[in-house]
């Protein structure tokens, strides 16, 4: 049985009064569902978070970090750093770090192997352009993606490793994939690993879809056979909605 999880990607939104208010809401909430929960503040909200929600199954997480273990890199957060205010799990790769901070696969690669050195879990974020899917080369992007920044790794790695499939066209727009939409990418990732890593391993790999998941559109998407999740930006910047996408399971 794959986990499924429900992580909230927040952004460079919430100082930390509105994070730890955010926090307080989250508490309020009622879980239902069996998904592992996750939420990412900023860095400089992550210390805090971890307080707010010792007594609870809520996991925080980091949204991006470097490859170095630590020196001459100004502005940067190192593995060992997000580790040592107790950080687990870390985002690398979302579509924004890609197209706003330049991040390549080499450089993700590089990120991944730094994630599973420090014994943490990556959620692997990738997705095709609108343009790529118009020209219906979404699953060659995809592939390559994935190819770039993951296959240098063991089959083991993959216990360490949770894929998060973001349409570019779909993060933030209020335009969703449909439901058969991700289904489909999310069968053809699944082949994709399974190609190079046998089913088994591919079987046990949760994958995660994101973009404009909302509590209206949550149990359609989470219903399909391969979508073990979702990865949650603005809807998971309020907490009913939140947990109304987490309850979708
Ligand atoms: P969205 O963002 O839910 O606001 O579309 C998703 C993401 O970027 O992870």
């Amino acid at each position: 049985m794959r986990k499924h999880i429900v992580a909230g990607n927040w952004k460079m939104n919430n100082d930390l009064a509105q994070s730890e208010l955010l926090i307080t809401n989250l508490l309020r909430q009622n879980k239902t569902s069996d998904a592992e929960v996750m939420i990412a503040p900023t860095f400089t909200n992550l210390k805090q978070a971890f307080e707010s929600l010792k007594d609870n199954t809520i996991e925080v997480i980091a949204q991006n970090m470097h490859f170095a273990e630590n020196g001459a890199y100004t502005g940067e957060i190192s593995a060992a750093m997000l580790k040592s205010v107790g950080v687990k799990t870390v985002i690398l790769g979302h579509s924004e770090r890609r197209a706003y901070f330049n991040e390549t696969d080499a450089t993700l690669a590089k990120k991944v192997d730094a994630a599973l050195a420090n014994d943490m879990r990556t959620i692997f974020c990738f997705g095709e352009e609108l343009q790529d899917r118009k020209s219906d080369n979404h699953e060659a992007v995809v592939e390559g993606q994935i190819k770039n920044a993951l296959f240098h790794l063991e089959a083991d790695a993959f216990k360490n490793i949770v894929l998060a499939y973001e349409p570019v066209w779909a993060i933030g727009t209020g335009e969703t994939a449909s439901p058969e939409q991700a289904q489909d990418m999310h069968a053809f990732i699944r082949k994709t690993l399974a190609d190079k890593y046998g089913s088994a391993v591919a079987d046990s790999v949760s994958i995660l879809y994101g973009g404009s998941v909302k509590p209206a559109n949550a149990k359609e998407i989470f219903g399909k056979p391969d979508v073990d999740g979702g990865l949650i930006g603005g809807a998971a910047l309020n907490a009913e909605d939140f947990f109304a996408i987490v309850n979708a399971f």
